[in-house]
């Protein structure tokens, strides 16, 4: 018999081999342009080469896989400031960052709103939203964001589950 409040653990849970885990959902975008203004001289230029990057995202909560994003966006060359630049991709992602800013939000909020340790704040992206983000890579994001004491590491991990992750984090 089962209510709406039965217990179901994770199905993850126990997994030691990150390779067991559910393979992420390929979700291609594009920011892949013919020309784009100079962001130093505003002069149109030509695309001159292309790119692709992969950026984590939140999971995808139907299927229980995590969720990639591949990114494929162009870079340009400004013939009159002799300078390459690529095309705007901030509104997913900052710069060389791995996660998407939706990512980085619930990490950052996990933390800073709820309190949780770093550890917890990982495990619970991945359990909730399938994301995988190592917990010092969360710290960072906290500590970057300059917003005010976050919770240190080292704390008590409230479930099993946090540690298991870490170790798979570690192997990685
Ligand atoms: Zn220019």
């Amino acid at each position: 018999m089962s209510g709406p409040g039965e217990y179901r653990p994770d199905p993850t849970e126990g997994i030691t081999r990150p390779e067991d885990l559910p393979k992420a959902k390929i979700v291609r975008q594009s920011r892949n342009f013919k020309h784009r203004p100079c962001p130093y001289c505003g002069k149109s230029c030509y695309r001159d080469k292309t790119y692709t990057r992969t950026l984590h995202d939140v999971g995808d909560l139907v299927s229980g896989r995590p969720r990639d994003i591949q990114l494929t966006y162009s870079q340009h060359h400004c013939c009159q400031c002799r300078k390459y630049f690529n095309a705007d991709v901030t509104d997913l992602a900052p710069p060389k960052a791995l996660y998407t800013h939706r990512v980085m939000a619930l990490a950052v909020r996990l933390v800073v709103e709820d309190g949780l340790p770093y550890e917890s704040a990982s495990w619970h992206l991945w359990r909730d939203q399938r994301v995988f983000v190592p917990w010092a890579t969360i710290q960072n994001w906290v500590e970057a964001g300059g917003k005010k004491g976050g919770p240190r590491t080292g704390q008590p991990l409230p479930r099993l589950g946090a540690r298991r992750l870490l170790r798979l984090h570690r192997r990685r």
